[in-house]
């Protein structure tokens, strides 16, 4: 069987990542992996589907025993992507997402050159200001925090394979799955389809 993708997806706050996501997934070849964190659930999440709610303690011991394929500290809370479970996901065939933010990112296109990286954009930094004082879920403040946060993050996008605008949620939706589909029909990543077609002549 063929191995799975994994694929580092990350965007800013307010990008509309979490509806892509729940577009995405609904295409059963893909899946998310459920990371570590060291931050208190919010209301409604639940332990081992959102995150594995673990101690500082507890994490720490897992990044001495080699746990994690990444992790990052951000806004004081440490999260990390456990390593076997996305190792026996991908071997199982299923194409990993890994919804990371940008350090993490970066260590995984290091670590693993075979991982496709796609950054989700906003329009724009006065759209995004836009949509996140309508979700209105945030202080003034915190909105200001997330808008300098995100304009950091944006500005290290040109390092991901592929940039994504999401203007419109479906043609975002659509672009992800032409990507990756793009993606699986290069020709470094299909040694075997020349042999195929040679060997019925
Ligand atoms: P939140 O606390 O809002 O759930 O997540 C905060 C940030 O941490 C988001 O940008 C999210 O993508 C990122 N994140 C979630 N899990 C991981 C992980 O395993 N590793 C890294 N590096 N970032 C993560």
């Amino acid at each position: 069987m063929n191995k799975g993708r994994l694929i580092v997806f990350s965007a800013p706050s307010g990008c509309g990542k979490g509806t892509m996501l729940e577009q995405i997934l609904k295409d059963e070849k893909f899946c998310v992996s459920v990371s570590a964190t060291t931050r208190s659930p919010r209301e409604g999440e639940v332990n081992g589907v959102n995150y594995h709610f673990i101690s500082r303690d507890e994490f720490e011991q897992r990044v001495s025993d080699g746990g994690f394929l990444e992790y990052a500290e951000y806004c004081g809370n440490l999260y990390g992507t456990p390593m076997k479970e996305v190792n026996e996901m991908l071997e199982k065939g299923m194409n990993v997402i890994l919804e990371i933010e940008v350090q993490g990112a970066i260590k995984v296109m290091n670590k693993r050159p075979d991982a496709l990286s796609i950054f989700i954009a906003p329009p724009s930094i006065a759209e995004l200001r836009r949509r996140l004082h309508k979700r209105g879920t945030e202080t003034e403040d915190v909105i200001e925090q997330r808008i300098a946060q995100a304009s950091n993050e944006v500005a290290l996008a040109a390092k991901y394979d592929y940039i994504i605008v999401n203007d419109a949620l479906e043609d975002a939706v659509d672009d992800f799955f032409h990507v990756v589909r793009a993606e699986q029909l290069r020709s470094d990543k299909r040694p075997e389809i020349i042999a195929d077609i040679i060997k019925n002549s």
